[in-house]
């Protein structure tokens, strides 16, 4: 059979189109390219059974026949949803999230459940309860997190597009390490109902693909008001796929975030990447760049670090062995049963998150560190309202470093929190965010740039990620193991 490994959504609509394949044979040829490969490379937890998924099969929508993988904090109709975690091992959801729900209405063909990190804490893949995902690019390297298993899927060919869920850059770190594009949309756009909540203020769902044509593809099936999240935003569907094009607005400025090109710790190639980059858009596109510091950077690493784990431990209280999940049978009594089940069902990660988060929340404690931090959200929300006065957007990287080796922070707890030092801030502030691949280091592993915008301005931001692209075809690499 042709290979569609690596074919972009465009293609596949067109060949379902002239019936040169069918929707059967493409979830065939997908489903086996995952048991030729996934053994080792670890990126889904679950790959349905092929009729199963075809029972949704339509002939029309906007994604007819195109097979996807979901995150597994993303709640399918009678489909396990674990959150990678032994606390909802078994847990089979009833309902569909909205996301689904949409994405069944516009003919996409669900394959399986993504691997992640445990309810979606970590930047690494590393704290799955139930494998380890690898980079297809290098397997002795992180796909990075949470959403890993959905990046290196997307990456190694095994589906033309993902979901995944972002927090503080769950996202766009994996898209940045796996290579792809990886869209974190404002949060409101995309509905929350029936994602698993890690922080419920912070949280949105995100869509990864090989390229940006594909992703706003994919963003048009699944965003829109729902009034099941109170937090959805009731404004007017967008046909995201169609603004893509190649042009730009005239006037079009990008400021560059010369404060985190210049933090400690990232790395030079990122660096000399992203510099070419700016300079593709002054010079080849004639964008405006204009230069700043975000001063607000320097505290959101902190910022985020307790709110996440204040909503965390919050959300997570509602897993105690009597309500969802997981139940340790023999305790004597009812603490017992509620500590030795959330004991047995969590790892030591969301547990140390739980503790921390309880812990700036408590009387005394919630002053100094909580009242604080949302402070802090407020001067990074206001720095980025006056910021936009001036820009359309900004670019900065996504990662500190290429993808790191499995195991390397094990002892290092620190810079493994500070993975998500340039991507946690646009969650604070509820923005847009892309990450776009933008070359390879010397050891082969992708290079990404992050482009921010203001509210609702998804549509620039792939406009201007599309021009990058197009004219440099990153996108056309693949990890030579899967070709
Ligand atoms: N690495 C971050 C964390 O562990 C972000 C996770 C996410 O975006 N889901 O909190």
């Amino acid at each position: 059979m042709k290979s569609f490994a690596f074919a972009s959504i465009s293609e596949l609509k067109a060949q379902l189109a002239n019936k040169t394949v069918t929707p059967a044979e493409l979830v065939e040829f997908y489903v086996q390219r995952f048991a030729k490969y996934d053994h080792e490379l670890g990126s889904a937890l679950e790959v349905f059974d092929i009729n199963s998924v075809l029972k949704d099969a339509k002939s029309t929508g906007f994604l007819a026949g195109i097979p996807g993988l979901i995150k597994d904090n993303i709640c399918q109709n009678s489909r396990k949803a674990s959150c990678a975690s032994k606390m909802l091992e078994n847990y089979v959801s009833t309902y569909d999230a909205t996301v689904i729900k949409n994405l069944k209405e516009h003919g996409a063909l669900l394959l399986g459940r993504a691997n992640m990190d445990e309810f979606a804490m970590g930047s690494s893949n590393e704290h799955s309860a139930f494998k380890k995902c690898l980079n297809p690019w290098n397997n002795d390297c992180v796909p990075g997190g949470s959403s890993g298993g959905s990046a290196a899927a997307v990456a190694a060919g095994l589906v033309p597009w993902a979901l995944g869920s972002d927090t503080g850059g769950s996202v766009r770190l994996p898209a940045a390490f796996c290579g792809i594009v990886g869209m974190k949309p404002t949060y409101g756009l995309v509905s929350r109902y029936g994602l698993i909540a890690y922080a419920s203020s912070l949280d949105q769902i995100g869509v990864l693909t090989r390229s940006v044509q594909d992703n706003a593809q994919v963003l048009t099936a699944i965003a829109g008001y729902d009034k099941q999240d109170s937090t959805s935003l009731n404004i007017p569907k967008k046909d995201y796929a169609s603004t893509v094009t190649n042009t730009l607005p005239e006037d079009f400025t990008i400021g560059v975030v010369d404060n985190a090109l210049n933090a400690e710790g990232l790395d030079s190639e990122v660096k000399e990447a992203i510099d070419q980059v700016v300079k593709f858009y002054g010079e080849n596109l004639n964008v405006k760049i204009k230069h700043f510091n975000l001063k607000s950077l320097d505290y959101s690493a902190a910022a985020y670090f307790i709110i996440s784990r204040a909503e965390a431990a919050s959300n997570l209280a509602r897993f105690d062995g009597v309500r969802y999940g997981l139940r340790n049978p023999q305790a004597k009594n009812l603490y017992d049963m509620y500590a030795d089940t959330r004991h047995d069902g969590f790892s030591e990660e969301v547990r140390l998150r739980i503790m921390v988060g309880n812990y700036v929340l408590s009387e005394g404690h919630a002053g100094a560190y909580y009242h604080s931090a949302q402070k802090v959200q407020q001067m990074i929300r206001q720095e980025f309202v006056e910021t936009f006065k001036g820009v359309d957007l900004l670019i900065m990287p996504s990662q500190a470093m290429p993808a790191f080796k499995i195991g390397a922070f094990d002892k290092n707890k620190l810079q493994m929190d500070l993975q998500d030092y340039f991507t946690c801030f646009v969650n604070l502030a509820g923005l847009p965010a892309i990450s776009v691949p933008c070359g390879f280091s010397k050891g082969g592993l992708p290079l990404a740039f992050q482009l921010i915008g203001s509210h609702l301005s998804e549509e620039k931001l792939y406009q201007a990620a599309y021009q990058y692209e197009q004219a440099h075809n990153w996108y056309k690499m693949h990890p030579a193991k899967f070709i």
